[in-house]
């Protein structure tokens, strides 16, 4: 898949708007991004995490880790298209952790997924669960790197798409200045 045609179905299904959007950092962006609108669709899922899939194909894998709630869909569609266990880490006291009884043996090899990696802060933690567990990590596959280009995990990583975050303070907005709409995503209009 080309890049054009990732975006293409990122616009289709509203996971891309472009506008002039109020982030929760408190910056205003042109664009907006929700993964999840483009994951409700179990054919988009698959043919993005088959490109996921593909890239680790040939890495030696036994599991699929994930962090709750973003990663979830895309660690099990990897998991399933490479026919390996799937697991997954999730929240308690602000701390990532595996429960539910899932467990890690030493030396097995992990594929870390995730949806979108802006800070990799998720993704880091669930490096170290794996490493905490004596467990070696295979790599990190993710559909979205909005770090722009920032993010190393130190593995072998792969996105299926680069796409860069351009935001601006609300006193040096392009768009504010333009008088455009200012919309705060997933609410109503504020302004
Ligand atoms: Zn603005």
């Amino acid at each position: 898949m080309t890049e054009s045609e990732i975006l293409n179905i990122f616009k289709s299904t509203g996971a891309l708007l472009t506008g002039h959007f109020l982030l929760t950092s408190g910056r205003h962006s042109d664009r907006y991004f929700q993964c999840a609108k483009v994951l409700q669709y179990p054919q988009h899922t698959e043919v993005l995490c088959k490109m996921i899939a593909d890239n680790f194909r040939k890495f030696e894998i036994d599991t699929v880790i994930a962090p709750a709630m973003g990663g979830l869909v895309v660690g099990q569609e990897v998991a399933r298209q490479l026919n390996k266990r799937f697991i997954f880490a999730e929240r308690e006291d602000k701390k990532l952790s595996i429960r539910r009884g899932f467990t890690l043996d030493e030396n097995e090899k992990v594929l870390v997924c995730e949806d979108v990696v802006t800070t990799g802060g998720s993704v880091f933690e669930v490096i170290d669960i794996v490493k905490s567990n004596n467990a070696k990590v295979a790599g990190v596959g993710f559909i979205v790197d909005r770090s722009n280009g920032k993010v190393d995990f130190k593995f072998p990583q792969f996105s299926t798409l680069k796409m860069e975050v351009v935001s601006y303070l609300p006193d040096e907005c392009p768009l504010c200045r333009e008088d455009i709409e200012l919309v705060k995503p997933g609410s109503r209009k504020i302004k």
